[in-house]
């Protein structure tokens, strides 16, 4: 008999059809004895609609207001599902974050947990019930309700289970594991058995949305023994493990590739070069919580540099209207932007020991006509930023360049 946190995702719950179903899983393990903590989030495209809502008020809803709003799409699920746990004669309780408690900082839609609350928890698994919670919401200290990022949910989910010491975290979702790319891109993307924190960790921030990073981040900390599986079909899923395995000699160079269209790229050109200038350009756009991805400075031969960088697509707007102050003010001839741009990275703790991926990565690009605009590297990863449209041919032919595609006959999209 184990303790497992199972989270389920917002089309595992998106209809009521679906909830059952969910209902029938839980009742399944419940029934073979093991105690149940279920996350879940709103139902599909509901926190969507309710942002949909708050801007038809303010093009920037409030964020305590905003908190207040979306926290309701999982309160909504908690409550259906244990509906649906009672008709199958299994006792559950529901909770939201604040009932639970989560606590967590006071930085409204992107809060962080801070300390979980097991009492409530603990005796209702002791009476034998089912215990359900509210994905991606908490309080903070003064009782104000908090979200804690999109895809929150994951991170409720592994926090759970860190404070409960859980067997395991089974973040249930519409594939059947991590990818080496997302399948919905990629048709031949192989599903992988196990896949290092570390990796994950780089392919979760480098845009694979299959788990919020900060999910990652605490299951690292913690050591929650992680797995991502499927809700509609049986299987292993994918296990995120600690250390990796003997054989990284044996590792692909590449373990997978990670895109995000969210990229808008930003040049001020034409700045004087004198030291400091790269610090009083970036200083004020940190001030306006603006947050900077890649960068890139070119000297030119007049002694003048253009400085690069991009920023999530939403706040292009804000960055461009901040430079236009600071370019004045330091003497650069213009501000450009650009927000027709993506990000493609490779990602693998094989890199570690090989050289010569960068090289074979651009020589993928190259023979597919593809420009590279920027470029950032750490030890396990390299990032290219492109032009949005060559996006989807830029991960499929990396892909192929290395050696991840499925044989043909493996290859379907999987739910
Ligand atoms: P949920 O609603 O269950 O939280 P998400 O939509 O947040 O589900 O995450 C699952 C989706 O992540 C998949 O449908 C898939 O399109 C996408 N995805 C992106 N990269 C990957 C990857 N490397 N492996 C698997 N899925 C990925
Ligand atoms: N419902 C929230 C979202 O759509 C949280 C989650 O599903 O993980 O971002
Ligand atoms: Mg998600």
């Amino acid at each position: 008999m184990s303790l497992l946190v199972q989270k389920y995702g917002g089309t595992s719950v998106g209809t009521v059809e679906r909830i059952e179903a969910v209902a029938d899983k839980v009742a399944g393990f419940r029934a073979q004895g093991h105690d149940m903590v279920i996350v879940v989030s709103a139902m599909s495209g509901e926190t969507n609609r309710l942002i949909g809502l708050a801007q038809q008020i303010q093009e920037y809803p409030d964020p305590r207001e905003l908190d207040v709003l979306v926290s309701t799409g999982e309160q909504v699920t908690i409550a259906l599902l244990c509906m649906a746990l009672k008709k199958r004669g299994w006792d559950a309780r529901s909770y939201t974050g604040g009932q639970v408690k989560i606590l967590t900082d006071s930085a409204h839609t992107k809060a962080r947990i801070q300390e979980i609350d097991e009492a409530n928890m603990r005796a209702d698994l002791a009476a034998g019930r089912v215990v359900v919670v509210a994905g991606f919401q908490g309080v903070d200290e003064l009782n104000n309700i908090t979200t804690l990022g999109r895809g929150g949910s994951d991170t409720t989910g592994v926090a759970l289970a860190a404070a409960l010491t859980a067997d395991e975290c089974q973040i249930y979702t519409d594939v059947d594991g991590v990818y080496t790319t997302d399948p919905r891109v990629v048709e031949r993307a192989q599903r992988l058995d196990r896949i290092t924190f570390e990796e994950m960790l780089e392919m979760a921030s480098l845009g694979s949305k299959v788990l919020q990073i900060r999910a990652v981040e605490f299951a690292g900390k913690y050591n929650v023994p992680l797995r991502v599986l499927s809700s509609f079909k049986e299987g292993p899923g994918t296990l995120i493990t600690l250390d990796e395995e003997e054989d990284t000699m044996e590792k692909p160079l590449v373990s997978g590739i990670a895109f995000n269209r969210d990229e808008a790229k930003i040049t001020l050109a034409g700045v004087p070069n004198t030291p400091g200038v790269a610090a009083s350009i970036l200083a004020p756009i940190g001030a306006a919580n603006i947050e900077v991805d890649v960068i890139v400075q070119n000297v030119g031969a007049d002694n003048t540099t253009d400085l690069t960088f991009t920023v999530n697509k939403g706040d292009m707007k804000a960055a461009v209207a901040v430079l236009e102050g600071v370019a004045q003010e330091i003497g650069a001839r213009e501000v450009r932007a650009d927000s027709e741009v993506a990000k493609v990275s490779i990602v693998g703790v094989g890199m570690r020991s090989h050289a010569g991926v960068a090289s074979q990565m651009f020589t993928a690009l190259a023979q597919e006509n593809i420009n590279i605009q920027m470029i950032t590297t750490s030890e396990i990863k390299i990032s290219v930023i492109i032009e949005e449209r060559y996006l989807e041919l830029a991960v499929r032919c990396l892909h192929t360049a290395f050696g991840l595609d499925a044989e043909p006959e493996e290859s379907r999209v999987r739910g």
